[in-house]
């Protein structure tokens, strides 16, 4: 048989060939600090308590395995628009918002992409110049381009605002404009919120279309009212965000692919086109979306025990990861004679540390320590029991 002797072996992926090559490594005391999902303080994986007894709560209830529908839950999409928009948006009260459930975070930016691809002039997704790996992979999987916009300063590890904006002037009316809502992916680095004003502003004169990644809320800072800001901000500002939504960090349902896509229109008649239209696209490729990680969400959101135990941990998740920059922070200062602000600066899953690729090479052949080559360091991965190994490791590079 030769049907597929044509087929040629096909590159790794960034992040999941690293964490075959972490598997596959023998070496004692090997870390993963690539993979983005969070892990307790002795390293393993967290299944949050409020999703435990939410799922003993739906299995007594004996429910079937029927199909949710093509645009999924109701309850689930009425939820999760309320927890992106806020109760009190114009957009939601006005009922012209869009809302499907959809395969987690990165299934709801591939179908936002096939109904610009399909309805949206402009056929360019722009993002920040450093961004999470799979952006453009999805934009172009979806018959998009994908082009960046200034936005870290490697000087600061911190923001180029005054580049980002000038870039947002410049660009042709109407782009698209991809933004992350919270704990920026991978530089942790975040526009304060005068910053999101100023952003604002220019994307509303230039008219731009701002499409908003949000898989973080209340995983940077802990707070859900405060990571969603620039959802909320924009959307009062008029905006029409098309927004992202994944429930994997924030409820630890990673592999259950819960998430929702919203967008913003501007009646409810349009609203009404627009779902028909994303049901279509819908149909042909997936159906209708997983119903496990959906009912799970619904029950937390609405029991009002469960949802105070998952606002606690949330904090007790977000206040391990700020922890674990301290301790990052103090043990490289303390080694290496050098400043590490921007560590604690930072903020979210991720620690953009400055380290180089070859550096990031020479921990991984030395010390089997696997991180993405941009020098990212997943810092829900880093533990009272790997840190000291760590810093030491980094240290013994630098001096
Ligand atoms: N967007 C960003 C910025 C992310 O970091 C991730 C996950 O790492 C996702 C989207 C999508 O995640 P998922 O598809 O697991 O919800």
């Amino acid at each position: 048989r030769y049907f597929w002797s044509g087929v040629e072996m096909g590159p790794p992926d960034n992040i999941f060939g690293l964490v075959e090559a972490f598997k596959n490594s023998t070496h004692p005391n090997k870390v993963n600090l690539a993979m983005g999902a969070y892990r307790d303080e002795y390293g393993n994986p967290y299944v949050l308590n409020c999703i435990k007894k939410a799922e003993k709560i739906i299995l007594d209830r004996n429910l079937d395995k029927e199909y949710a529908g093509m645009s999924g839950f109701a309850d689930f999409c009425a939820d999760a628009a309320k927890l992106t928009f806020g109760e009190d948006s114009p957009g939601l009260s006005d009922g012209r918002i869009a809302t499907v459930q959809s395969i987690s975070g990165t299934g709801s930016l591939y179908l936002a992409s096939t109904f610009f691809a399909k309805f949206y002039p402009h056929k360019v997704v722009y993002h920040s110049n450093q961004t999470w790996g799979n952006h453009a992979q999805v934009f172009k999987s979806a018959g998009l381009e994908a082009n960046t916009y200034t936005y870290y300063d490697k000087s600061t590890c911190g923001l180029n605002a005054d580049g980002m904006l000038k870039d947002l002037r410049e660009l042709p009316s109407g782009s698209i404009i991809l933004l992350h809502a919270s704990a920026h992916n991978p530089t942790g680095v975040d526009p304060t919120q005068q910053q999101w004003r100023d952003i604002g502003k220019v994307l509303k004169e230039k008219g731009h279309l701002p499409f908003i990644d949000m898989a973080y809320q209340g995983f940077a800072t802990g707070d859900l009212d405060r990571d969603a800001f620039a959802v909320r901000l924009l959307e009062r500002e008029g905006l029409q965000p098309v927004v992202t939504q994944s429930c994997a960090k924030n409820l630890g349902l990673y592999g259950e692919r819960t998430g929702a896509l919203h967008v913003v229109t501007a009646s409810k008649e349009e609203k009404d086109r627009v779902m028909s239209q994303i049901k279509i696209l819908i149909r042909p490729t997936y159906s209708n979306p997983p119903i496990h990680g959906a009912r799970l969400a619904v029950e937390v959101w609405r029991n009002k025990d469960l949802y105070k135990e998952w606002l606690a941990e949330l904090k007790i998740m977000s206040g391990r990861i700020s922890d674990m920059r301290k301790a990052l922070q103090l043990g490289l200062e303390t080694n290496t004679n050098r400043k590490w602000p921007h560590i604690t600066r930072q903020i979210g899953m991720f620690c953009y540390s400055g380290l180089e690729t070859d550096q990031v090479t020479l921990l991984r052949e030395e010390h089997a320590i696997f991180m993405t080559k941009d020098g990212r360091i997943s810092m829900v991965s880093l533990s009272n029991n790997n840190i000291e190994y760590v810093v030491n490791c980094i240290s013994k590079l630098l001096i």
